[in-house]
């Protein structure tokens, strides 16, 4: 008898500007590692995003929400473009289709991975002397919580914002922390201002309780200032950094400027259940967007980040992300990597496949 195959189901929503150009390449390699690693995988795409206010007049339509709730994950193509400013916040594509989606799903968790590869260190700001030293870092931020949620208030004279966290949301962020490291180098540094803030100290006694069901995984505490700072002195010293929603919002830009390159950066937003958000941290590009030589490799480390954090499949996410590094040292690199390449979008894509086929 042979065992009954996985079937995962994927909402696609490749969205404006490059967005269905990467999401293309994306595609091609699921199905690539489907076969190889004998799981099921249903694509089905659906309008988001300006294509959807052309469509329909709505940046999340119904039926586009309607399939996110029936699949397993959201892959994510990139939203919004000259043609649709202007409109009113919630209807416009950006706005109008990922805030909605965050609040529906609840996904409080986003993750950032930033790397140096060393094959093109020479993208980072800090090169040479930080950037030879390399960086893989994870950046897991808090993303439904804290200051920008709080209550808020003005008058002519002044104005305040509120921060609060309860121990239930400072827990099952940093329980996510805590997993990723465990798959990945074993260290969680935790990013805090317990010298001044009430939250803080209450995220580092949580975050202090949950490291004790994760023996393996040293814990450090860094204050916010120091850790913007370090990780321009010296990147490699970190491997999964713990952010509430403000400081992973600032470390998570830094990170993504230190590895210079956005066309090579994924993430997720994830929930308590294993639903996930998966999206190029680079916008729809409009400035490229129809010439083919958009880079597809964030989009395919998004899809990546899917299988690994939704599905589960470790083994295919690592393919993936081995044959992208193969790319990258034989240069099959877009010209956002080499202003002198000759690949485009299609030709980046078809490496990746063949790698993966081999
Ligand atoms: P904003 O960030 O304000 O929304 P934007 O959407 O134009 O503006 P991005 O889409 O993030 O910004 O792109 C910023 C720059 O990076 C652009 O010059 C864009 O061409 C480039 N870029 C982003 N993603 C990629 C990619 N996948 N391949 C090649 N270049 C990219
Ligand atoms: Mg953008």
């Amino acid at each position: 008898r042979t065992a009954v195959k996985k079937q995962y189901k994927v909402a696609v929503l490749a969205g404006d500007g490059i967005g269905p150009e990467v999401m293309a390449e994306a595609e091609k390699v699921l199905q690539v590692v489907a076969d190889k690693f004998q799981f099921g995988l249903t694509l089905t795409p659906a309008l988001v995003g300006g294509a959807a206010i052309d469509a329909s007049g709505e940046p999340l339509p119904a039926a586009t929400l309607a399939l996110c709730q029936q699949s397993d994950a959201i892959l994510f193509g990139s939203v919004g473009g000259p043609k649709w400013t202007g409109l009113a916040p919630d209807k416009q594509p950006e706005r109008g289709s990922l805030l909605p989606l965050r609040k529906t799903f609840d996904l409080f968790c986003n993750l950032r991975p930033g790397q140096i590869y060393p094959a093109f260190a020479e993208l980072s700001p800090l090169h040479p002397r930080v950037s030879s030293q390399g960086m893989d870092v994870l950046c897991v931020r808090e993303l439904t919580g804290g200051i920008y949620f709080g209550e808020k208030g003005r008058t002519d004279t002044d104005a305040f914002d509120t921060q609060r966290y309860s121990v239930a949301e400072i827990e099952r962020i940093a329980r996510v922390a805590f997993d990723a490291a465990s798959k990945r180098s074993n260290k969680v540094t935790s990013i805090d201002k317990a010298n001044v803030l009430q939250t803080s100290i209450l995220w580092r006694e949580t975050v202090e309780r949950v490291a004790k069901d994760y023996p393996g995984v040293t814990l450090e505490h860094m204050y916010i200032d120091n850790a913007a700072m370090q990780l321009i002195r010296s990147p490699q010293q970190f491997d999964v950094l713990l952010c509430d929603n403000l400081f992973g919002d600032i470390l998570s830009d830094e990170i993504a400027a230190i590895a210079g390159s956005l066309g090579l950066l994924p993430s997720a937003s994830l929930n308590g259940n294993g639903f996930g958000l998966y999206e190029p941290a680079g916008g729809s590009a409009p400035d490229i967007a129809g010439k083919g030589i958009a880079n597809p490799i964030a989009q395919i480390l998004s899809a990546a980040l899917m299988l690994r954090y939704s599905f589960g499949e470790e083994d295919a996410a690592r393919a993936i992300e081995q044959a992208v590094q193969q790319c990258l040292a034989q240069h099959i690199v877009t010209r956002d990597i080499n202003p002198n390449s000759t690949y485009g979008t299609a030709a980046v894509g078809a490496a990746i496949v063949a790698t993966l086929r081999q």
